[in-house]
């Protein structure tokens, strides 16, 4: 069977050195992945560009970089530790364990049909859509577990004190309780040192309102920004890095006037979908997507979805909307919960109308990870360059700004003192920051495509003229169109097309 266009984007990551299995020589660890050396370069690159233009480029946003693992009360306060869970469902055919939020819906007492196992070749069976009105997203039967709240926190222990002895001693007083009491027993023991790793970076910047308004001497309408690795054992894992259990999000918390709100959330909805056209994805797979009034927390007054057309491969064929981005209105929720929990004055006071508010946020948290399958899934081209050879490339469409290598250097041949010419000028490019790469090994065309097909927007090579005329060709990876330019002041030359 023909290899779909995803199953040639995980190869070409892995053969390339974009993205590998986590510990893959110990057989790999479920929905764990490792950035190679171009994986790790595109990656940056896009976080570069997140905190360029969120950050840098904006005089009312500063950044943050909080801890992993904080204060226990926060994720009490954020409702994380009560609420921050998924109904869980096990197919009780396939085995398989999947979200039933997540679960494709049928009409509860409908026919359903589906083969034993879920297997291809299994017995044809026929089943009848329970009155939860979903079915097995495997296999499509209807025997299904009742739902289980699964907390999604990863959880781990803080302090000298390993909780495991305390247990024990425990033991033996626990044999004569019931159930839950034994529950209730452990959690007390577990709960002393319990602590969380952070599910999301939103909330770092929440506890640091005040040290932020107090020392960065910010007035609403203003932004904390963050990126960095959140953590969430999730149920259902697939599609390569969509979903995972250690990711890293860029996220914006933006601190307003009430009443400013709505206009604000218009802003931030149009400047996120733009950021991603803005680095060349393809606006026909964008979209946005409104949260309807049964999708909002209880605490949000809008939501907003940015979505990427994935070539991922699904029953129905032809690619599936995922997230990348949610924009939210989250009103002044957090900040009032932060306050009631810890008995401080989180709001801010407008000395020249004398008015004190709690700022309501506009929340724009994207992916890093996703962001990264989505440019790498959006770059990804079979050119037919000459149909008659049946000559087709394949080519990464990298905006510059996000290519992993900004330009390849090649001696034409390995004499006439042309490696030295071109090791010189991807020296000279190294030095001024411009990430570069030297090869010398095969035939030049054979050069040209293993760089289009990571997505290098320009070649340059060194040939005899280079000799005479101190000048190199250029020859663009979208084009392949070739021209010839002085040698002297490359990088400038290089610097400014990046610009
Ligand atoms: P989903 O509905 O897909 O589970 P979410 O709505 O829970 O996502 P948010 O809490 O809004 O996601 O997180 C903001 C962003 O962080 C998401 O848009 C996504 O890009 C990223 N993200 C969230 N969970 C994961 C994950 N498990 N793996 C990779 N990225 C994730």
């Amino acid at each position: 069977m023909a290899e779909s266009t995803m199953q040639k984007i995980v190869s070409l990551a892995k053969r390339r050195g974009f993205i590998f299995q986590s510990s893959e020589i110990y057989g790999g660890l479920k929905a764990c992945y490792d950035y190679g050396p171009l994986g790790v370069e595109l990656k940056r690159n896009i976080k570069d560009a997140w905190w360029r233009d969120t950050v840098h480029r904006r005089e009312d946003v500063v950044g943050l970089d909080c801890s992993i693992i904080m204060h226990p009360d926060v994720w009490k306060a954020s409702g994380h530790l009560a609420g921050f869970s998924d109904p869980l469902v096990d197919c009780r055919n396939c085995k398989e364990r999947f979200r039933a939020d997540k679960a494709p819906r049928a009409e509860p007492a409908s026919k359903t049909l589906y083969r034993e196992g879920g297997k291809k070749d299994g017995k044809k069976l026929e089943g009848v859509v329970g009155p939860q009105g979903y079915v097995c997203p495997v296999c499509g039967s209807g025997d299904l577990s009742p739902e289980r709240q699964f907390n999604l926190m990863f959880r781990t222990s803080l302090g000298p004190v390993d909780p495991m002895q305390e247990i024990l001693d425990a033991v033996d007083d626990i044999h004569a309780l019931d159930a839950k009491a034994r529950r209730e027993k452990l959690w007390s023991i577990i709960e002393q040192t319990a602590v969380y790793l952070r599910p999301e970076t939103a909330q770092g910047m929440f506890v640091n309102f005040l040290n932020v308004l107090n020392s960065a001497r910010m007035k609403p309408p203003f932004g904390i920004a963050q990126c960095g690795k959140s953590y969430r054992n999730e149920i259902t894992t697939s599609n390569l890095t969509f979903r995972t259990c250690e990711f890293e999000q860029m996220e914006l918390e933006f601190f307003v006037e009430p009443g400013t709100d709505e206009k604000w959330y218009e802003y931030w909805r149009k400047t996120r979908l733009d950021w991603y056209t803005s680095l060349g994805m393809n606006p026909g797979r964008l979209r946005l997507r409104d949260h309807d009034q049964s999708e909002l927390a209880h605490y949000a007054k809008a939501c907003v979805d940015i979505e990427y057309f994935f070539p991922f491969e699904n029953p129905q064929g032809g690619g599936e909307w995922g997230e990348l981005e949610g924009i939210a209105n989250r009103t002044d929720y957090d900040l009032k919960r932060h306050a009631e929990f810890t008995g401080k004055e989180l709001s801010y006071f407008e000395t020249e109308t004398k008015n004190r508010y709690v700022p309501y946020v506009i929340e724009p948290a994207a992916g890093a990870d996703r962001a990264t399958l989505a440019f790498l899934c959006d770059a990804y081209d079979e050119e037919a360059v000459d149909a008659e050879k049946n000559d087709v490339r394949t080519v990464l469409r990298f905006h510059p700004r996000i290519a992993p290598v900004k330009v390849a250097v090649f001696p034409l041949v390995k004499k006439d003192g042309m490696p030295e010419k071109a090791k010189e000028v991807t020296r000279e490019l190294l030095a001024e920051g411009i990430n570069s790469f030297y090869d010398e090994s095969g035939a030049i065309g054979r050069r040209y495509r293993r760089m289009d097909e990571v997505g290098t927007p320009w070649c340059v090579t060194i040939d005899t003229d280079t000799l005479s005329s101190g000048t190199v060709t250029v020859r663009e990876r979208d084009s392949m169109e070739q021209s010839r330019i002085p040698m002297g002041g490359i990088a400038q030359y290089f610097r400014n097309r990046l610009k």
